[in-house]
């Protein structure tokens, strides 16, 4: 059975390059009927905060990626992993190297000086145990083959092959007894019984150190799938330059539906044909790791803000109306904002158009006039205004045909385009300039509301 497995170091928010991870592992599991867990690799005490923690978890959640176990904490499993580092010592597969750390700065300059790479050539690699000198501080380093090559066939970047003289006899424990994260990984990806590493391809390099270490054990290899990073529209490396944001501002700063991002997401290094427009469950079924492209995928703002006005128009209006409540200045009757969402959402690309496009309704009187507004409201206007005020009085019903109705009635008898009584009534309803067709707006703002609108601003 298939297990993935989501390890994100809660050194910072959950960024858009380890949502995308986490998706892949997340639908490759749920594709082939497996499990997906998460792990919080927290063992850099200095860096790992409970923040990050939350924030990861929470990003996760919004997004419906939530593991299928309780997440491991690596930090907490730190004897396991020092435990198998005595047994890769037992075997000799590992040793006990009492370089110290000024003779490996020396060794290291000398290599520079002489311009030729720095690689570990520790005497201590072959010294048996019996020459150990105890009480001496050390680390443990694995005895990586200096021969032949290794290869790996990974499900995304293909067959991947490294001269092991490349591979140096790197650290798996400090002189202060901690496992490094090259280690802890290995242990814990075999611990948890992950079959399939998804993740960003700037781990592909470890991958060849952290084959050592399963070989050393005698572990089941597991399949490899290293995903090209996200890059900004430059082409460069995606970073906060980019305006690369945690998922959480793309929910709570630019109002993005957490289906959309779930889509973006997906097509951001994988697709399915053309499709553009594929939502969960479709996901599941089609998600494959062979689709995943080679090279890096450009990230898009404005692809993912026209995703997102799909989803807006898609979605539920009262589950609208309740998201974008919290973001109106003033106590919005949630009834009247879900009944308003079907005309606001046509062309809102996101939350906060939303949430601007209904702010009208809930104006307090008197408006407050745009300048473009109160340029339309002129005598003449006014004067229209009051026509209008004293026609709408006497509908009968207050419903979307009476009022145009009555209105394009009005306007022909005074020989006038619907526009110029349109104008200046909608400046007096919203005090813009630009909203919902005008008789939405009267039907959403009452009889009452829209005849007292109207008679502030006419003569
Ligand atoms: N914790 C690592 C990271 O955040 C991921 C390690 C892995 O997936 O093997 O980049």
């Amino acid at each position: 059975p298939v297990v993935t497995r989501f390890a994100p170091s809660p050194t910072g928010f959950l960024h858009i390059g380890g949502a995308r991870t986490a998706l892949f592992n997340w639908l490759y599991a749920r594709h082939h009927g497996g499990k997906y867990l998460l792990r919080v690799e927290d063992t850099d005490r200095v860096r790992s905060t409970v923040e990050a923690i939350d924030a990861i978890f929470d990003g996760l959640s919004w997004l419906g990626l939530d593991g299928d176990e309780p997440p491991v904490f690596q930090f907490a499993r730190s004897n396991r992993h020092a435990e198998v580092a005595a047994e890769l010592l037992r075997h000799g597969h590992a040793y006990r190297c009492y370089l110290t750390p000024e003779e490996l700065a020396e060794r290291r300059q000398k290599a520079q000086e002489e311009r030729r790479p720095f690689r570990i050539e520790s005497e201590w690699r072959d010294a048996e145990p019996s020459a150990w000198p105890e009480g001496q501080p050390y680390v443990v380093r694995m005895k990586a083959p200096r021969e032949g090559e290794t290869v790996i066939e990974d499900l995304v970047q293909g067959t991947v092959t490294v001269q092991n003289a490349e591979i140096d006899d790197f650290v798996i424990l400090r002189s202060d007894g901690t496992p490094t994260y090259m280690l802890a990984v290995v242990v814990d990806d075999n611990d948890m019984g992950v079959t399939h590493v998804i993740r960003g391809d700037d781990h592909l390099n470890n991958a060849f150190r952290q084959l050592v270490i399963i070989k050393g054990m005698g572990w089941d290899i597991p399949e490899y799938a290293h995903v090209p990073l996200i890059h900004g529209a430059d082409g460069a490396k995606l970073s906060k330059r980019h305006g690369a944001l945690g998922v959480d501002a793309y929910r709570d700063e630019l109002g993005v539906l957490p289906e959309a991002l779930f889509n973006y997401l997906l097509r951001l290094g994988w697709g399915h044909g053309d499709e553009e427009i594929i939502a969960r469950e479709q996901a599941v079924d089609w998600f494959d790791i062979a689709h995943v492209g080679k090279s890096p995928s450009r990230f898009d703002l404005a692809k993912l803000q026209n995703l997102n006005g799909h989803y807006l128009r898609e979605a539920d209006d009262a589950r609208l109306a309740g998201l974008i409540q919290p973001r109106l200045a003033c106590d919005a009757d949630a009834d009247l904002l879900t009944r308003a969402m079907p005309v606001l959402k046509v062309r809102a690309k996101d939350l906060n158009d939303l949430a601007e496009g209904a702010a009208f309704l809930f104006a307090k009187r008197p408006l407050e006039m745009t300048e473009k507004a109160q340029g339309l409201l002129t005598g003449e206007a006014r004067g229209r205004l009051a026509a209008v005020h004293e026609r709408l009085s006497a509908v009968s019903g207050w419903t979307l045909e009476g009022l145009e109705g009555s209105l394009k009635a009005m306007a022909e008898e005074l020989g006038l385009g619907l526009g110029k009584l349109a104008q200046p009534l909608r400046a007096a309803l919203t005090g813009q300039t630009t909203s919902p067709g005008i008789f939405d707006v009267l039907v959403l703002l009452g009889r009452e509301e829209s005849l007292a609108r109207i008679g502030a601003q006419a003569d």
